[in-house]
């Protein structure tokens, strides 16, 4: 007799939500995730009252109303909206791009100044762009370039931007207005309390085991239930057998800091090379800077970010969709397929990068798949 219907690999959002549609149409599911936390990666921890983002700043944005209307079921969002600064060597400049970014760089008042001083930039570049900087330049010109784009993107890749393909970059943004929100998206925000109290209550009543590794203990696991939803690295599930699907890295050195603020916003990025992280996250400002009750916070906890090459066994954070990684993704692919018992799901499972909303969009219509058998 199997105790579950479903083991549930990861409480991260897409675990989390496969779990709560189980559970809501009466399946006996469990919960495992080998971290000591749930939430995954969009886990926050409450330092001096300040919710702390311990795998990367979070944002909530979307379009997509169905979405929206089912994760607030979970949690209230504030009213935060993402609007960043640059700072290139003391210069600070709104992102993106925009009528404030460029009076800054320029002087100009009007769009027609901005939009001509643009133009007459790109033709620096005549013919087909032969790398990135070339790219970047015949899309928004030299000083953009220079000030804005060009530190940030080598610490971002650790290579000089002449030896980066023209094809990253396809577009860059630019916007003849005074916006600077950075986000183009009907509904964003915050979860008021944290995205840990939220995944929280999209397990309430649903047993969790933290610290269970699946791939350690697979046999007497797999015994307890009679499908398996796998959120974990589709590589490692298969032991690695035709190799390693490779990642980029990013590192987070937190501080401290007895005073009410440090940089006045919730995010700065450091757009020189010299400067060695590519941008400070200010947690507190996610949250106005205040805790729950209102009341303003007298410290501050900053995290500066650093770009870094992933090696195996590190924290997989961005999946390198490049030709060579997505052919390897194939063969695991294929494999996943043929096993009609597990579900592979979430950005590790399917090896693509995903926004929370488009996360919690795949695990909302994967169980209506399963459960509509
Ligand atoms: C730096 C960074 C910043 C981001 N910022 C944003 C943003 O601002 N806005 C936005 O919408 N999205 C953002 N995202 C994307 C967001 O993090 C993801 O959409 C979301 O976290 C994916 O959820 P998931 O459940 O698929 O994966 P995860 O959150 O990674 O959950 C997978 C879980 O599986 C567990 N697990 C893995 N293997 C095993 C095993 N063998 N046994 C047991 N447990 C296992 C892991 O411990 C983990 O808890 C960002 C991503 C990164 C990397």
């Amino acid at each position: 007799m199997k105790k579950y219907d479903y083991l549930i690999v990861g409480a991260g959002l897409f675990g989390a939500i496969f779990a709560r549609e189980a559970t809501n149409r009466g399946k006996k599911v469990l919960v495992i995730d080998k971290r000591s936390t749930i939430a995954g990666n969009v886990y926050t921890e409450k330092i001096e009252g300040i919710n702390v983002h311990k795998y990367g700043a979070h944002i909530f944005h979307t379009n997509n109303k169905k979405v929206w209307n089912y994760i607030t079921q979970f949690a209230e969002f504030n009213r935060f909206t993402n609007s960043p600064v640059a700072n290139y060597k003391g210069e600070l400049y709104s992102l993106p791009f925009n009528m404030y970014t460029f009076n800054k760089m320029w002087g100009v008042v009007s769009p027609d100044e901005a939009i001509a001083l643009i133009e007459k930039q790109r033709k620096e570049i005549k013919g087909e762009p032969q790398n990135l900087e070339e790219q970047a330049i015949s899309l928004v010109g030299r000083d953009i370039y220079e000030k804005l784009i060009k530190g940030y993107t080598e610490k971002q890749w650790g290579r000089d931007c002449k030896e980066l393909p023209a094809f990253i970059i396809k577009r860059l943004p630019v916007r003849m207005t005074f916006d600077n929100n950075y986000f183009n998206a009907l509904y964003q925000g915050i979860p008021i309390g944290g995205y840990t109290k939220m995944v929280e209550r999209i397990l309430d009543g649903i047993e969790v085991r933290l610290e269970t590794n699946y791939l350690d203990n697979k046999e007497e696991l797999c015994g307890l239930a009679h499908k398996i939803v796998y959120t974990g690295p589709i590589d490692e599930y298969y032991d690695f057998k035709f190799g390693v699907l490779e990642y980029r890295s990013v590192s987070f050195e937190n501080e401290l800091i007895d005073k009410p603020n440090y940089q006045g916003n919730a995010a700065v990025n450091y757009t020189d090379r010299e400067t060695p992280w590519t941008r400070i996250i200010e947690h507190k400002w996610f949250e106005f800077g205040k805790d729950e009750e209102g009341n303003d916070l007298p410290k501050t906890i900053i995290s500066r970010e650093y770009s870094t090459e992933w090696k195996p066994g590190d924290e997989p954070y961005y999946p390198v969709n490049d030709e060579k990684n997505n052919s390897l993704y194939a063969k695991y692919k294929e494999l996943a397929d043929a096993d009609k018992n597990v579900i592979f799901g979430g950005r590790l499972g399917v090896y693509k990068y995903y926004d929370m909303d488009q996360i919690i969009a795949a695990a909302f219509d994967e169980a209506e798949k399963e459960f509509a058998l």
